[in-house]
């Protein structure tokens, strides 16, 4: 049985103030014996998350595949164990688009996240272009095949994949529920073509784009679906409850 994760992706906004705001109104309700909830927030803000979550899980949005060295303005996987982060999301398309990630950094990301007992939240998904050319399936297996190779089966058990389509994140343009469903199901399946039934069968697969309080339900209804990235209705308190308490 796959417990549902349901993680916002601030992305490049929120300062301290309004981080231990939005815990405060927030964390009290995620408490849930049926589903994870959680934010990624910026590097600033993660102290201030931390201390604010009883109940939210907290994410960072990037990091290095390096420990240390000359890479200035990056974030080490040790920096984050050591504040006590457990998520971290890599290879959102926004850092694969803008700031050269590829699937093979992604990987190394992967690699030694995992290493360090903190959860991937790794993030695929297709362009507008590629959608419309039937290239959906396609792009998804070929991200997978370089994202997560040479990991072993029970770390990618361990994983959380979101599948966002591009053209879908921050638009208002959402997947149908049967396009998200389809998706979710060749994410899974491809786990299941590089690692196996057991990886298959637990690795928890979210879909991301426009997931918003009026559509969420209907997604996580979907088979392969088992819980969403969300930015823009991650970003205010209201929206973010009513995404909680539709699915605790
Ligand atoms: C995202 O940031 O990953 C995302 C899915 O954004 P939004 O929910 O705003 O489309």
């Amino acid at each position: 049985m796959r417990k549902p994760i349901i993680v916002g992706n601030w992305k490049m906004n929120k300062n301290n103030a309004e981080t231990k705001a939005f815990f405060e109104a927030v964390d009290g309700v995620a408490a849930s014996e049926n589903a994870t909830y959680g934010i990624g927030c910026p590097f600033t803000d993660l102290r201030t998350a931390l201390d604010g979550a009883k109940n939210l899980v907290v994410a960072a949005e990037n990091c290095h595949f390096e420990d240390a060295g000359a890479f200035t303005g990056e974030v080490s996987v040790p920096m984050l164990e050591e504040m006590g982060v457990k998520y971290c999301i890599i290879g959102h398309s926004e850092r694969r688009a803008m700031f050269g990630d590829t699937d093979e950094t992604v990987n190394k990301k992967a690699k030694r996240l995992i290493e360090a007992n903190i959860t991937p939240i790794l993030c695929i998904g297709e362009t507008e272009a590629q959608y419309d050319a039937g290239e959906t399936e396609k792009v998804i297996r070929e991200q997978l095949t370089g994202s997560l190779a040479n990991l072993c089966p029970k770390c990618v058990a361990n994983m959380v994949i979101a599948y966002e389509p591009i053209w879908a994140i921050g638009t208002g343009k959402s997947a149908t529920k049967e396009d998200a469903q389809n998706c979710c199901a060749i994410v899974r399946d491809q786990v299941r073509v590089m690692y196996g039934d057991e990886a298959a069968d637990q690795v928890r697969v979210q879909y991301g784009g426009s997931v918003k309080p009026n559509n969420i339900v209907e997604y996580m209804a979907c088979p392969d679906i088992d819980g969403a990235l969300i930015g823009g209705a991650s970003l205010k308190e209201d929206s973010f409850i009513e995404i909680i308490e539709k699915t605790k």
